[in-house]
């Protein structure tokens, strides 16, 4: 007897196993693995969706087994590589195989369909041909009916209707007669609709360039690879590696083979959409959050049904039901939006390398500011280095930096949110008819405090990454109130008013916080006649702010856009010709040990947006600290330098990629509850982690308050977790699973912070 094994889409840890069903007789012709079934389910026999794994011949089995109750759709929603994906990134991501299918297929396949459409034939060729003949028939257009579908056969109802020039009312008159056979069903003829607009294209991103040597040589390389291979495309901002992207994608798609290509999702603005409309047509899906459920549903559509042969999208895109997959192209590589926020927490960048060995294709990982792991990995061979260092566009020069020392400024009486220079800067491109661009960092600042003297943020005496204010705290043995400083890496404390400067020794400290609402009030003030629009959290709370104020920014709509890193990205804006960068030191001292990395990565970003289109840029590089070295190795995009000094900063410390790093978080709605459990928590890792072999080399910091520690009404501890590697990490998790009750002890788990 022909039985299947089934995973449950909505598994959870108890029902996360092959359950094996009997196939009917009336499902053998049609079923398939990866097919989405109903199946009878638990004692009450509830109908669940299911996906078939594996189908096998049986003997007779001892238990009776219960039977395949349905096929859901006669398309397989997972193709066969996703299949053998499930189970290795249910391990790899610690969720459920249902979990990971959630992962695969969006949440509308289902519940949408098809666009449907009635057709309509003879009941009978006979009798139409008599009534034709008999002359009972009346209506003119009646006959033209009979008479065309004697013709044609079956015709679809628009059709037919516009055919024989005839209503709605006209063809029931004929159906009530009895002449008509009507069927409703999927219209397997009608084009998908496009979720990429229509309009009329701009003749700009018609657009082809012809390569330049670093580009050619780029092209080359990539598309020349013939087994699994990870290019780092390292190029500076401008240098044109969008050009590379289409150019090897043009050349897979060629030879038959498709394409996935990430952009993070903050990119992907109408403009990304018809580049890529204008270069693929309707050979491309395009994912992004705009779409409605259908379009969404069609765009997926697509892709199983093979008809899109490049998948532009964010990071879920990486699951995309693609076969022939020959390139993975991953654009902004070091965008922290490619890792997942949410459970489960897959990072798109390991699941692209997963994908490319089973289909033994190339993947592109571009960036002007790779992250310091992935160039790593370039040094140590593990992925294939390709550099450019020119701008694509020869007209195009590079921007010059102009790094302002702001305790001058603060002493000349300018304050420390506008330098003069930037002022003068600013007065000058807005009388030319040019456009400034504001940018300032407001993640976690107004909890940052800076040394009034020296002006180093406060930092950690043992881990050197900034530390947050916080009002009280309560961890046990360190109960405090007030203002209190924690170090999130190690879970150091100090109360506000003891903290000692480490730069000066000092202890006058002020609270770094303006915000980009302030700054729009200064302007108004500096520049009456001049429009100001912001972008920020604030700004952009419904679907299509985003592109509205960029679109009305890039019309020339305001003079000056001020923003926080929302518009450090990707976009470009040809007539910026000055860029302002507030408070860039503190962008460096946030929390996170990354945040070297992700100033680096920030300011180098927002600096690219000036003179991206003939004219001259400036670029000013506000700072308290202008001799920090960072800042300077910004300033001169020299990436390489700003890698060695960091690598070898890591390396002293052992912070990825030389060791594997890990959260674990637990989150409850009781402020009492959580901290009796995390005392609980807290002796258990101890005690786990002593007896593990040292070469695993364990370290266990914490627990400390998380970042931000109320969010939606549950209050959140956490522990960092260091290991060799991930897998000693994933052993751990795997453990405290199985001895802490979830519904007792919500935890969640991390094994790539920082990858
Ligand atoms: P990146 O993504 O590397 O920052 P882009 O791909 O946005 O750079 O390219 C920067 C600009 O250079 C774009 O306006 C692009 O049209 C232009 N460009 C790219 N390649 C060429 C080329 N070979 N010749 C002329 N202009 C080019
Ligand atoms: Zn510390």
């Amino acid at each position: 007897m022909l039985t299947a094994k089934v995973i449950l889409r909505d598994s959870v840890r108890a029902t996360d196993k092959l359950f094996t069903y009997l196939v009917p007789d009336k499902l053998k012709e049609k079923i398939k693995e990866g097919l989405y079934v109903l199946v009878p389910f638990g004692r009450g026999n509830r109908m669940k969706t299911a996906v078939i794994y594996s189908l096998q011949e049986e003997d007779k089995s001892e238990v009776k087994l219960k039977e395949i109750f349905d096929i859901m759709d006669d398309i397989p929603v997972l193709t066969e590589e996703q299949l053998g994906l499930i189970k290795p990134l249910s391990s790899r991501l610690l969720c459920t195989m249902g979990d990971v299918i959630a992962l695969m297929v969006p949440s509308v396949v289902g519940k949408a369909s098809m666009p449907q459409a009635t057709f309509i034939s003879l009941q009978s060729d006979e009798d139409a041909r008599e009534a034709i003949a008999s002359g009972t028939l009346r209506s003119i257009t009646h006959i033209h009916i009979l008479e065309y579908l004697l013709e044609k056969g079956e015709v679809e109802k628009k059709a037919l209707l516009a055919a024989c020039k005839a209503t709605e009312a006209q063809l029931k008159a004929v159906r009530d007669k009895g002449f008509l056979y009507m069927e409703k069903r999927e219209d397997t003829e009608a084009e998908i609709p496009s979720a990429i607009p229509d309009t009329e294209l701009d003749e700009a991103f018609n657009v082809v360039h012809t390569l330049n040597d670093e580009q050619q040589n780029a092209v080359d390389r990539i598309t020349s690879a013939d087994k699994a291979s990870v290019f780092l495309l390292h190029g500076i901002t401008g240098s044109g590696k969008t050009e590379v992207y289409l150019k090897c994608a043009g050349d897979v798609m060629e030879k038959g083979g498709k394409v996935i290509y990430l952009v993070p999702e903050i990119s992907l603005t109408p403009q990304t959409v018809n580049w890529i409309r204008a270069r693929f047509g309707d050979t491309a899906a395009v994912m992004h959050s705009r779409l409605s459920d259908k379009q969404r549903f069609y765009e997926w559509e697509k892709i199983r049904r093979g008809q899109a042969k490049i998948v532009v999208g964010p990071r879920s895109c990486i699951f995309a039901p693609v076969t022939d997959l020959k390139l993975i192209i991953i654009d902004e590589e070091h965008d922290s939006s490619y890792k997942s926020e949410s459970f489960p927490r897959f990072n798109a960048k390991d699941i692209a390398l997963m994908r490319a060995k089973l289909n033994s294709c190339a993947v592109v990982l571009g960036s002007a500011t790779p992250a310091v792991s992935s160039y790593y990995a370039a040094k140590k061979n593990v992925y294939e280095l390709i550099t450019m260092k020119k701008r694509g566009n020869p007209d195009a020069v590079l921007p010059k930096v102009h790094i302002v020392n702001m305790k001058d400024q603060i002493k000349e009486g300018a304050g420390d949110l506008l330098s003069l220079p930037l002022r003068r800067a600013m007065a000058k491109a807005i009388a030319d008819k040019k456009q400034v661009l504001l940018f300032l960092n407001r993640r976690g600042y107004s909890r940052t405090l800076i040394c009034e003297d020296c002006g180093e943020p406060c930092s950690c005496p043992n881990c050197s990454v900034g530390m947050t204010l916080h009002n009280g705290i309560r961890i046990k043995g360190k109960d405090q109130t007030g203002r209190i400083l924690i170090c999130h890496y190690c879970g150091y404390t100090v109360p506000a008013r003891d903290a000692v400067c480490k730069g000066c020794g000092g202890g006058n400290f002020i609270r770094a916080g303006i915000g980009t609402q302030q700054l729009e009030e200064m302007l108004g003030n500096l520049f009456p006649g001049s429009k100001v629009l912001r972008m920020d959290q604030d700004t952009t709370m419904h679907p299509g702010d985003h592109e509205r104020i960029l679109e009305s920014f890039r019309n020339h709509e305001a003079q000056i856009l001020i923003g926080t890193q929302m518009i450090a990205k990707g976009h470009d804006f040809p007539d910026v010709t000055v860029v302002g960068i507030i408070g860039a030191d503190l962008i460096a001292s946030s929390s996170d040990y990354r945040s070297s990395e992700r100033a680096f990565q920030l300011i180098t970003q927002a600096a690219g947006r000036a003179g991206r289109k003939g004219s001259e840029g400036d670029v000013y590089l506000q700072s308290l600290h202008p001799d920090n070295p960072l800042l300077i190795y910004a300033a001169k995009q020299n990436y390489e330098a700003f890698y060695e000094e960091e690598i070898r900063y890591r390396e002293a410390m052992a912070l990825p990629p030389f060791k594997a790093s890990g959260e674990i978080l637990l989150s409850l709605p009781n402020e009492d509850d959580l901290m009796a459990k995390t005392d609980i928590l807290s002796i258990y890792l101890k005690d786990f982690l002593k007896v593990q072999p040292e070469k695993y080399a364990f370290e266990l910091y914490g627990p400390v308050p998380s970042p931000i520690y109320e969010l939606r009404g549950r209050y959140r501890m956490s522990f960092m977790i260091k290991a060799v590697n991930k897998s000693c990490l994933n052993a751990v998790f795997e453990q405290l699973m199985k001895d802490f009750d979830p519904n007792i002890y919500p935890i969640s788990f991390d094994n790539d912070c920082g990858g």
